[in-house]
């Protein structure tokens, strides 16, 4: 069991199958192949194949294909590969709406033969003055008396390629003055030479999505057609056609409120902007909200359901704080992910009353509350590198890290007292020589209490990493909410920074894509693709330490 959140869909789905409505359900996840997956369609995605899950039905993966300029087989490939990620498998092969044009279009033919259907050539600027507006009903196109037998040979002749793109389309006959637009016949076909990345050259007119949605979800025998609100005025159509074709199935649409996430933008075409425009470095960039780009930041895909779990199914629209996505991707890190150390903007220590040529070596846990993580051996020598913000002169009394005449205690090693600060002809803090208590390794100093803990690396042990720290891609909190501006106005110059950490020489052996906590600093991970190359270790920051995430 993966999605374990009530909603208004399971329960439905609950009564139908109680009263024997149904006895399996099926649903479907239909992305368009124009683009990465992101964090909306992970709500989707959780939703459909939790569904299916749940019931021990059926849930397809269908490639919504009708818009075959947009459309490329490397984003099929990523889709079907973010969905696995996630932990998804859909019910028997992958399937294309393509696969049905040669059914679609016999039920266009069909819709023309009981007199629902005709060939219009409206140019596009008279076909809006026709269609009204929502004061205001429309007009009927004057070809939309054609005879049965001249809009069968319009139709076919469309399909033969004998006229230009555009010149004509097949509409729908339904209603000039439906209150609902979308029942003011509707397109159902263009004409569109356009290499297909599945069917090739083979046509040159293509369904519109309304026409082949529903349609194609009772061919697969869908029970539980689930799309977001933005198609609740389509459902009236939807129903036209399958009431009004010889369909297989009466599959029933339900819809849900999208996904919205404050300092990001979640629709493929803006995310398509920022990777032409050089904004981010791909699709899969760690600042990205696709899912590809979360993976690569640190997320791990519990996070994400967990998260999907969290924000719940409903027909209320909102925006979720990214705070709360932060904080399941935290809750899941903090059981799950190993610790290590990392020091990253250090400062040396020498520790003078220790043997210059000593080194010892603790035994530490992986995980302070997880044995089953095994252990880590941690370098112990006299000179140490700590983070310089870890050290203050002249501290107030609150500071409970590292200040002159001071202790503190190394993580996982001895406590220390700073005795000098040594700086340089700029007055600049370079080394901290420090005396060290033999007796503090794993027990309290007698006789004082010393409260401050702060983590360090020895400094010959210690292995160099570039290690990428991200903020968010966005400095508004609705980049796309404002009049004037594009949300590429408010990328967020500051949303990557590279530098060089030094890290405790067991992360030598981590392999890429590994979790980790740097104690003290945040979440990391080594780098899905650049972590290893050459023997260099890269980590990306995926989220700090400290929860904002207020219920
Ligand atoms: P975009 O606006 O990003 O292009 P889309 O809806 O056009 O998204 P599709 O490929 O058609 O993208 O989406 C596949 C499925 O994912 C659809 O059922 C769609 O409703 C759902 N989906 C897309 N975006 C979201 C979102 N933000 N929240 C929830 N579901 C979403
Ligand atoms: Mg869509
Ligand atoms: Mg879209």
């Amino acid at each position: 069991e993966t999605t374990s959140a009530p909603n208004f869909i399971r329960t439905l789905i609950e009564e139908e199958l109680a009263t024997g409505k149904y006895e399996q359900i099926v649903t479907r996840f239909p992305p368009e192949p124009n683009g990465y997956l992101h964090i909306g369609h992970a709500k989707s995605i959780c939703l459909n194949f939790g569904l299916a899950e749940h019931f021990e039905g059926a849930c397809n993966l269908r490639f919504d294909d009708t818009n075959p300029e947009k459309e490329s087989q490397e984003y099929i490939d990523s889709i079907q590969a973010d969905v696995k990620w996630l932990g998804f498998n859909w019910t028997g092969k992958v399937r294309y709406t393509s696969e049905y044009f040669d059914t679609l279009y016999e039920y266009a033919v069909e819709l023309i033969k009981s007199g629902k259907a005709y060939v219009c050539e409206l140019n596009p600027e008279e076909m809006r003055e026709y269609r009204g507006t929502l004061t205001e009903a429309g007009k009927n196109s004057p070809f939309r008396d054609r005879s049965v037998e001249e809009n069968l040979d319009q139709f076919e002749r469309m399909r033969a390629g004998e006229f230009e793109d555009g010149a004509k389309v097949l509409r729908a006959k339904i209603d000039m003055a439906a209150p609902n637009i979308n029942l003011r016949d509707p397109i159902l076909y263009r004409i569109r030479r356009a290499h297909h990345h599945q069917t090739g050259d083979k046509w040159c007119i293509y369904p519109n999505y309304d026409f082949a949605h529903g349609q194609s979800d009772a061919i697969e025998g869908v029970t539980h057609s689930v799309c977001t609100l933005e198609f609740e005025d389509h459902r009236p159509l939807y129903n036209w056609f399958i009431e009004n074709l010889p369909v297989p199935a009466q599959p029933k649409q339900i819809e849900f409120s999208r996904l919205n996430v404050n300092y990001t933008v979640t629709s493929k075409r803006k995310l398509k902007l920022l990777v032409d425009e050089n904004h981010v470095a791909g699709w899969d960039d760690p600042r990205m909200p696709t899912i590809s780009g979360m993976r690569r930041r640190g997320y791990t895909p519990n996070s994400v359901r967990k998260f999907c779990d969290m924000i719940g199914v409903t027909r209320s629209d909102g925006v979720v704080d990214v705070a709360m996505l932060y904080h399941a991707l935290r809750s899941d890190l903090e059981e799950n992910a190993p610790r290590a150390m990392c020091v990253l903007d250090p400062i040396k220590v020498t520790i003078t009353n220790y043997p210059e040529d000593q080194t010892e070596e603790f035994v530490v846990p992986a995980h302070p509350a997880d044995e089953s993580m095994g252990e880590r051996t941690l370098p112990f020598s006299r000179t140490l590198l700590i983070e310089s913000e870890d050290f203050m002169e002249d501290a107030p009394k609150k500071f409970f890290r590292l200040t002159q005449g001071k202790e503190v205690r190394l993580r996982n090693a001895y406590v220390i007292k700073c005795e000098e600060v040594i700086k340089d002809e700029n007055g600049k803090v370079v080394e901290l020589l420090c005396t060290y208590d033999p007796e503090t390794l794993g027990k309290n100093p007698e006789g004082r209490k010393v409260k401050g803990v702060i983590h360090w690396v020895s400094e010959e042990h210690a292995v160099p990493a570039e290690v990428r720290l991200y903020e968010n891609l966005f400095t508004d909190e609705n980049p796309d909410g404002h009049k004037d501006t594009s949300f590429l106005d408010f990328i967020n110059p500051e949303s990557l920074t590279v530098t060089t950490g030094y890290c405790e020489p067991s992360l030598l052996t981590a392999a890429a894509e590994t979790n980790f906590q740097f104690e003290r600093i945040g979440y990391f991970v080594s780098d899905r693709y650049d972590h290893g190359v050459d023997g260099k270790l890269v980590f990306n920051k995926t989220v700090g330490l400290k929860d904002s995430w207020a219920k």
